[in-house]
């Protein structure tokens, strides 16, 4: 199994790993340079003590002197005792008790020598005068400076793995701070369930992703805790509406049966029976469908339909709807035909509820009209009435579920509160719009915007 690194074990290691390399890298080019230019330095030292040999050298014409004067210069000049002056032959002028001249053909040459009392950074140089050739060797200790660079590379050597500890420890303990808010919103989220939902994540002031994720994760409470709440008021209201038809049914059973009754008064309680039977298979059938489109069911497949023959056919049947109430029902549709992208059937339901409610809300001797308008932005299907109307603040709720304008009146006209939720939700179905405006005692208009196709 693949370990379970936390995040800010994780960042830590990274961090480590990032500057354990950038520690590498300094010491080393530290190093290098440091060691470079004091080897240097001494390399300089060196040609400049040559110089200064060369110019006794030049100065002193008469070999007799030279030795006199060399051995004066070399215990006036500091580390004097580091040289050696051969000529031509061979012959010693100068020499050095420390170091010595070693045999070799370059002209020019840096060395080392090592000895008892140490490390000797050498150079060895041929010098041409008018008296003759001679060849030089001077030299100067090594030893301070590879003290030095030995200081050095212990500072180097000790100080990363310090370095790198106090920083992995300071960056696992910002890494910890900077993750604590995390901690917290999982401690706060933890505890939150179906009961709590109005909980909310304190949100810190700090404009950063923490205060982002906390206002995300209560945006996201909230739109649980509004579809929890409508779905609880939806079973409510279910049950509300359930109860009363099943109610009436089982009082009017009781009240027949409590003693013998004529024919005519079993025929008429089981007349209301049944209509109340109905009412509430209408109810149950209208819920299953509300809760199946809340479930994403049933996928509405569409198709492209020609509006004018199926809003000829629902006026036919709101006609029929409308019985002997005296309603005038008629369709104004253009002479061209109108396609949609739609589904036959769920289209059909829609604009029988419509037509149904229009119905049911309009007086006798009232109008109602289909109509079918081809439009730049898309075919509208309208359904209006010259009905009761409906009150300017009750517009904007009449398609929540189980909202009624009048609730007793809207029971006598055999209403469940749900037709217009369900017309919204098939409207949706159809990427259409369902619009409602109305004039109280003047009627209302539904209108159904399908996009363009
Ligand atoms: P119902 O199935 O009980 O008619 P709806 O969801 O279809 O319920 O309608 C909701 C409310 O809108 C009802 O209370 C009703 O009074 C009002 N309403 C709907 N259509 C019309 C209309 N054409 N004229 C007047 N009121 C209407």
């Amino acid at each position: 199994m693949k370990a379970q690194w936390s995040i800010r074990a994780r960042l830590t290691a990274w961090y480590s790993l990032v500057l354990l390399a950038g520690l590498t890298l300094f010491g080393a080019g530290i190093w290098l340079v440091i060691s470079h230019s004091l080897r240097a330095s001494l390399d300089e030292t060196l040609a400049e003590d040559a110089k200064g040999v060369t110019t006794v050298l030049q100065s002193e014409t008469e070999p007799d002197h030279l030795r006199e004067e060399l051995t004066e210069y070399a215990s006036a000049t500091p580390g004097g005792n580091l040289m050696e002056v051969r000529n031509s032959q061979g012959q010693q002028i100068v020499a050095s008790k420390t170091v010595s001249m070693e045999q070799s053909d370059s002209a020019s040459a840096y060395g080392v020598q090592v000895r008892p009392s140490g490390q000797y950074r050498t150079f060895t140089t041929n010098v041409s005068v008018n008296a003759g050739q001679y060849r030089v060797l001077v030299a100067t200790p090594m030893d301070p400076t590879e003290a030095t660079l030995s200081r050095v590379r212990m500072l180097l050597l000790w100080s990363t793995p310090v370095v790198l500890l106090l920083a992995s420890l300071g960056g696992y303990w910002i890494s910890r701070r900077a993750l604590a808010p995390v901690d917290e919103i999982t401690r706060s989220a933890r505890v939150i369930g179906i009961q709590s939902l109005s909980q909310r994540l304190a949100v810190p002031a700090s404009g950063d992703e923490i205060q982002r994720l906390s206002e995300t994760w209560n945006g996201m409470l909230a739109r649980l805790e509004a579809a929890v709440k409508r779905l609880s008021q939806f079973t409510a209201d279910a049950s509300h509406e359930l109860r009363t038809p099943i109610a009436l049914i089982r009082t009017t059973a009781e009240l027949t049966l409590r003693r013998e009754r004529s024919p005519e008064t079993y025929r008429e309680a089981l007349r209301q029976v049944l209509l109340e039977s109905e009412r509430t298979t209408r109810l149950v059938e209208d819920l299953l469908l509300l809760a199946r489109a809340d479930a994403g069911l049933p996928s509405l497949p569409l198709e492209r339909l020609e509006l004018i023959p199926l809003v000829r056919d629902v006026c036919r049947q709101g006609q029929i709807l409308a019985g002997a109430r005296q309603l005038e029902i008629s369709a104004e549709i253009p002479d061209e035909p109108v396609f949609v992208e739609a589904n036959d059937p769920a289209l059909r339901r829609m604009l029988l509820l419509l037509l149904d409610n229009a119905v049911k809300y309009t007086p006798s001797g009232g109008r109602i009209i289909l109509s079918v308008d081809r439009g730049p932005a898309g075919a509208t299907v309208a359904v209006s009435d010259t009905g009761i109307g409906i009150p300017e603040t009750a517009l904007p709720h009449v398609f929540e579920r189980f909202y009624r304008v009048d609730e007793s009146r809207n029971r006598d006209a055999g209403g469940t509160g749900l037709g217009l939720s369900i017309a919204k939700w098939i409207a949706e179905r159809h990427h259409a719009s369902l619009e409602a405006e109305s004039v109280v005692g003047q009627g209302s208009v539904f209108r159904i915007r399908f996009p363009l196709t």
